[in-house]
């Protein structure tokens, strides 16, 4: 494989990425351009590790990792136009409630509200995938009219057999909490979905993938 490319020598689609700018307040957010891909996910699903291996470069999404912010929403330039956003992630134990609440606020916000976000890529771990909280954000997104997909990380970490009994339930969960869309299994260790998110990823950035609009 060469760098920079996914599996099957498809460029990868964070290739050029660079960081542009975090953003604390629904009000800083800068003057949206092209399309914006938002990935968000509870803490610890493996959102940074997909993004990173999404760009072939270990350490571009532990800029959210670093101390003071992880609470933000950290915008990375891509090659062409637009933005990957990287939402903060949520369901941190112990966190206080003003920090939940500025999590709502923050994100409820810039899911509702932006007119350039083209779509939104959900991270969950394949092993406890439609946790409460995301089925509560999910609800957020329907309600927004905006595009999903999901990614199962840590496929690894089950048999395959396994791990497709998991996709095709959440399937058919999405079918009815989201419909239009989609899921699919990735692994961020050993570098399996990689072609399939740049697929899912061009088709979001493109408009398509559209949820019907309610009463369709
Ligand atoms: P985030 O909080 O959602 O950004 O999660 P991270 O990307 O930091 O990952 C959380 C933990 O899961 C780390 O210890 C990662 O090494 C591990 N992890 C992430 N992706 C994978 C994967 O695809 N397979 C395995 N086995 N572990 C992973």
């Amino acid at each position: 494989m060469r760098a920079g490319t996914g599996t099957n020598g498809a460029a990868l689609p964070f290739a050029k990425a660079t960081f542009a700018l975090s953003v604390h307040d629904p009000r800083e957010l800068p003057p949206p351009t092209g399309p914006e891909i938002a990935f968000v996910g509870r803490s610890n699903a493996g959102k940074s590790s997909a993004i990173n291996a999404l760009a072939g470069r270990r350490r571009l999404a532990f800029v959210s990792k670093t101390p003071g912010r992880t609470q933000l929403i950290n915008f990375f330039a891509l090659a062409d136009a637009g933005f990957l956003v990287d939402l903060p992630g949520y369901g941190y134990a112990g966190v206080p409630g003003a920090v939940r609440a500025h999590w709502d606020h923050m994100v409820g916000t810039y899911v509702r509200d932006r007119p350039s976000l083209a779509g939104v890529v959900v991270v969950m771990d394949v092993r406890h995938p439609l946790t409460a909280l995301d089925r509560r954000l999910l609800d957020w997104l329907r309600d927004a009219g905006r595009p999903v997909h999901i990614l199962l990380t840590k496929s690894d970490k089950l048999s395959k057999q396994a791990a497709q009994r998991t996709l095709a339930q959440v399937a058919r969960e999405l079918a009815q909490v989201c419909p239009g869309g989609t899921v699919q299994l990735f692994s961020s260790l050993k570098r399996e979905g990689i072609d399939d998110a740049a697929s899912a990823l061009a088709r979001l950035a493109a408009g398509k993938n559209k949820a019907p609009a309610k009463g369709e």
